[in-house]
């Protein structure tokens, strides 16, 4: 394809964590191939400055991103020390002791007509079930410790679920740094001191580096973390703070040894100021305390994670602070930022490195020339926006209707949640329907595991399945659930697919 004059030559991707490795990979994988634009692309980090250094379990659609870089399942598993994730199990939530699982999968069998949730919903309304979990596949699967990837063929139980990957985020940023550099991707180590700005139209035109040296590029992306190096302290973006919902601002993490095969599950366990993961790995275990610093101070939250881990810390504890919330722009003038530096809502469902995979796709889909059309920049910072506020209300979801007690869980529950997230609630309790909106990333069932997993059921039920006789309701109920019993107790064990750390 030729080279035409407007065209962006040259993209410096600022920062080496997470974001700027995926950016980098993607980037190059779309652009250095026979036939496609010549695009340079420098990687910009600073081993002195270093990385978050946490951001463990995914969801599903990583599983598209690795595909898309060519790279085998095979080699993903055992370059990232990779463990499989078929959903998250929330304990405590509702008090000491209580637990729901959000599986990576549908209620019931996949057929037309009413989802079968909602004959589901009436069984419970009835008094004939409890809860939903014997007819969510990865539910059973996860707490069996089994795992097959999923069949392709809609009619089989075992197509009825999906997975993601939960991995050392070091050794992924390591074999996507592997990646991009075969592609042509050009790192550069040091740290920026300084930002030279166009003095007509206000775009960036060079780093500065701590050695002396620029590097001049048409379009920057900002993988720089919190700090947002580009773009807040230089384009001054803004920030809208969603810390009145999402109150926890800080978190200590802390690896330990496994003790026991790794489960194919994130646990999310609700403490009285926050809530504390664990993330197994094949080689250990990811452990984290995320908390509110009016509710616990850092020494006694410290104290707390370390009383829960099961085994001594393999490293020094890594403390983070964070705003919840996201950048007003995401995209300004020739900056895109991705990662931490476009924004953060807190970890609770693995979304972070969901938004830079979908942040690359969108940057991909909408790229610009050196015009920077503001066309292109106001539609990618409509649809991230979006995508942010989704996720912050499912995320908002689970502490509003959380039952424990504690100030922090009262706070929860007294603020009154976003008004998408309100209509969704009430919408729910009416009648068990969930109206999917633009850019959601969990679809209905997963809305339906936090509803139904912190006790909140619909009131009514949807004509059409109340007419079915209860009866033989039930007994289609019972006969699904076996199959998926069965399909379950014929399935490997988690580690047999996932192996082959090599140290
Ligand atoms: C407590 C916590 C738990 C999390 N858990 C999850 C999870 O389970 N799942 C998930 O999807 N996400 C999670 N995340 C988010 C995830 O960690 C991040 O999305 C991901 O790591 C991407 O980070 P980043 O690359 O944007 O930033 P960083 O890792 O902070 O990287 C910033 C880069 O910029 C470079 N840099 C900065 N300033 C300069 C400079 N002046 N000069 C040169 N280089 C510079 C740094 O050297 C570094 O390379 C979590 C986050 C937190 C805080």
């Amino acid at each position: 394809m030729d080279q035409r004059a407007d065209d962006v030559r040259h993209v410096a991707i600022v920062g080496g964590g997470t974001a700027g490795w995926m950016a980098a990979a993607a980037l190059a994988r779309a652009f250095h191939r026979p036939g496609g634009l010549k695009v340079q692309i420098t990687l910009i980090e600073s081993e002195a400055i270093g990385t978050v250094g946490v951001g463990e379990a995914t969801i599903p659609p990583i599983r598209q991103f690795v595909e898309s870089l060519g790279l085998s399942e095979d080699d993903f598993i055992r370059s990232t020390a990779a463990t499989a994730k078929l959903g998250i199990a929330f304990k405590d939530w509702s008090g000491p002791g209580s637990e729901y699982f959000h599986g990576f999968g549908d209620y019931g069998p996949v057929i037309a007509g009413p989802p079968w949730r909602q004959y589901l919903f009436r069984l419970k309304a009835e008094g004939r079930i409890e809860n939903l979990d014997a007819w969510s596949m990865p539910t059973a699967m996860a707490r069996a410790c089994k795992f097959a990837p999923p069949v392709d063929d809609s009619r089989s139980v075992l197509s009825h679920y999906s997975y993601a990957y939960q991995f050392d985020a070091g050794l992924f940023a390591r074999r996507l740094r592997t990646l991009a550099e075969a592609l042509g991707v050009q790192r550069r180590e040091g740290r920026i001191e300084g930002v030279d700005r166009d003095g007509e139209n206000g775009l960036v035109r060079a780093l500065r580096m701590q050695d002396g040296g620029e590097v001049a590029a048409d379009l920057f992306i900002d993988c720089s973390g919190f700090r947002g190096l580009l773009i807040e302290q230089t384009m001054q973006a803004g920030y809208e703070d969603w810390t009145r919902w999402l109150p926890c601002d800080r978190a200590v993490a802390l690896p330990c040894a496994s003790t026991r095969a790794p489960e194919p599950l994130t646990t999310a366990r609700a403490r009285d100021a926050g809530w504390q993961w664990r993330i197994p790995l094949q080689h250990r275990v990811g452990n984290g305390y995320v908390y509110c610093s009016d509710h616990v101070d850092d020494q006694t939250a410290l104290d707390d994670l370390l009383g829960q881990i099961e085994s001594a810390p393999l490293a020094e504890p890594n403390r983070l602070r964070f705003v919840t919330g996201r950048r007003r722009e995401a995209w300004k003038g020739n900056v895109v930022a991705l990662g931490l530096a476009s924004g953060f809502v807190e970890p609770l469902e693995s979304t972070s490195i969901n938004l830079i995979q979908t942040g690359i796709g969108r940057l991909l889909e909408l790229f610009p020339d050196r015009t920077f059309d503001p066309a292109l920049i106001r539609e990618y910072n409509r649809r991230s926006a979006q995508e942010f506020e989704r996720i912050r209300d499912f995320i908002v979801l689970h502490y509003h209707l959380a039952g424990r007690e504690g100030a922090m869980w009262d706070r929860c529950r007294r603020t009154p949640p976003p008004d998408t997230l309100a209509a969704k609630i009430d919408l729910f309790r009416a009648r068990g329907e969930i109206a999917l909106l633009e850019d959601e990333s969990f679809r209905e069932d997963s809305w339906t595991a936090v509803f139904t997993g912190s006790g909140v059921w619909p009131k009514r039920l949807s004509p059409l399945v109340e007419i079915e006789p209860l009866e033989a309701v039930e007994r289609q109920a019972t006969q699904f659930s076996q199959l998926i019993a069965r399909a379950v107790a014929s399935l490997p064990d988690h580690s047999h697919h996932f192996t082959g750390y090599a140290r």
